[in-house]
């Protein structure tokens, strides 16, 4: 991996991306740590606002030509590096699991969803550029059309680093824009540098794609410059709607469009003619996939009582088979949290439950930042892991039986967050019916709440954000312009 290999066989020192040059003027950096045992991964360039400045200027430059290029120009340049993410999967599932504690499993899902969303992408830009309209006016054209906003700044997580830092870019970029982003300084290289390593390697003109990387705590400066410059039109966030309040009052004052993919608390529902072994395998993978550490990951169960046992007993046994450790071992499935913080949070949730007379099924552990899954049933509605009032970012996981399925599905929705729901049952039309009274983004009949496809729009409403991805994106990362054309003399009041 070009961007991994040090000078001596030593960690790499990274830079910034900017203007299609790897630039890090100041020479500070701060060290890139490996969350299993914080050995050294890297050296990453610490920017700030000059830095930003330089890279919204680039993005700036670069629009005009970027915006008026031929769809199948941009088409096979993105084509390029979907074949260039293919290629280099083995190298991506090694970064993914030093930097980000991903599980090769987690990984290849990341690679596979980033290579397809690439391809797609490629076609949109033959999306319609708009419609014609109908006037009152004698004579008169009238129309529509889609045009980029010019600068969209990204910020970009460390949990689904590579994946979702692809589409905090990719989508803006594919309707004409040019992007800065400022990448999560807990995995700068799988949430943006290596990134920029690929596209230049497909050809992507200079400035349409850059990268800040800061140190920690130095987020904001970088982010000031995102609010204040008139040339950088939105901003794409994917996060915590913690941050995203602090964004948001920011972006308010600026009066600057907001894109937010934040969190969600993800209930599943296993109805009484659900197929309890379908059901275990969907939650195993649905609430343990990257440890808890995705926004569309399940929290919390709801089963059908005379189900219950059966599920819990079977999950159980699923659970505790899933192997714990180093996830550069390919067998391993759980590998660490992403720091200390993490493990705290999950931790003193865990207790808090088991305080108020929670049952642990299984789990519960910490070996480092290894937190084994876990599981607990009979937990008190006040315990802080089941009341949907915040998610537990990690491999913990609430079962509880009802008897009524309508008084579940209301149940399931009380929370504060709307992004991902999944419905488990043997009888798919009263699935459907049971999905479409769902106050979520996403809603899933017999698969896990976790279920990404690159073209199916996934996003949140309520706390957990605004947008869509997919093609649906054009409605975030575009403007109406209106245009009418009149050939008859005008009639005016006066
Ligand atoms: P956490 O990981 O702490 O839950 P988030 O997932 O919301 O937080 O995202 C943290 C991201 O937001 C990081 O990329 C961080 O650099 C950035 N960030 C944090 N605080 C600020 C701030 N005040 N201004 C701009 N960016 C910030």
């Amino acid at each position: 991996m070009t961007i991994l290999r040090g000078v001596g066989g030593g960690p790499a020192v990274t830079s910034h991306f900017i203007d299609g040059g790897w630039t890090a003027p100041g020479g500070r950096t701060f060290p890139v740590r490996n969350p299993l045992d914080d050995g050294l991964v890297a050296e990453a360039a610490a920017g700030g606002r000059e830095e930003a400045v330089a890279a919204v200027a680039a993005a700036a430059a670069a629009f005009p030509a970027w915006a008026a290029m031929a769809p199948g120009e941009r088409q096979r340049l993105f084509l390029k590096a979907a074949d260039i993410v293919d290629r280099r999967h083995e190298e991506l599932v090694e970064l993914m699991a030093i930097e980000g504690g991903a599980s090769r499993a987690f990984s290849a899902f990341q690679i596979h969803l980033s290579s397809a969303m690439l391809r797609q992408a490629a076609g949109w830009g033959y999306l319609p550029a708009g419609d014609v309209l109908r006037s009152d006016i004698p004579g008169r054209i009238a129309m529509v059309t889609r045009k980029p906003l010019g600068v969209v700044a990204g910020f970009t997580p460390w949990n689904g680093a590579f994946y979702l830092a692809w589409r905090t870019f990719l989508l803006p970029m594919a309707f004409g824009n040019t992007t800065v982003i400022k990448p999560s300084e807990l995995a700068p290289i799988s949430a943006g540098l290596i990134h920029a390593e690929i596209l230049e390697e497909a050809g992507f003109p200079a400035g349409t794609f850059n990268v800040v990387t800061h140190a920690p705590g130095e987020a904001a400066a970088i982010a000031e410059e995102f609010f204040e410059s008139p040339a950088v039109r939105c901003i794409n966030f994917t996060g915590s709607d913690r941050t995203a309040r602090i964004l948001g009052e920011r972006a308010g004052r600026a009066l600057k469009r907001m894109v937010l993919e934040l969190g969600g608390f993800n209930p599943v529902l296993v109805l009484d003619d659900a197929d309890v072994e379908e059901a275990v395998k969907a939650v195993t993978f649905g609430a343990f996939l990257h440890q808890g550490q995705v926004c569309m990951n399940s929290r919390k169960v709801y089963v059908a009582r005379s189900l219950h046992d059966e599920f819990v007993d079977g999950l159980a046994e699923r659970v505790q088979a899933l192997k714990i450790g180093d996830p550069t071992d390919p067998e391993v499935i759980i590998g660490p949290l992403i720091d200390d913080r993490a493990v705290e949070q999950i931790d003193a949730r865990v207790r808090d439950a088991l305080d108020r007379g929670a049952t642990l099924v299984t789990g519960g552990t910490a070996d480092g930042r290894l937190y084994a899954p876990t599981i607990l049933t009979h937990v008190p509605p006040d315990a802080i892991c089941t009341t949907g009032a915040d998610e537990t970012f990690g491999p913990l996981l609430v079962v509880e039986p009802f008897d009524d399925a309508e008084a579940a599905l209301r149940a399931a929705q009380d929370t504060r967050y709307g992004l991902s729901a999944s419905i488990m049952t043997g009888d798919r039309a009263r699935g459907l019916e049971m999905s479409q009274r769902f106050d979520t983004g996403i809603v899933h009949v017999n698969a896990p709440t976790m279920a990404s496809e690159a073209a199916l729009p996934v996003g949140g409403v309520k706390d957990s954000g605004w947008g869509r991805s997919g093609h649906y994106a054009i409605e975030d990362f575009t403007e109406l312009r209106m245009t009418t054309v009149s050939g008859e003399p005008g009639r005016y009041p006066f």
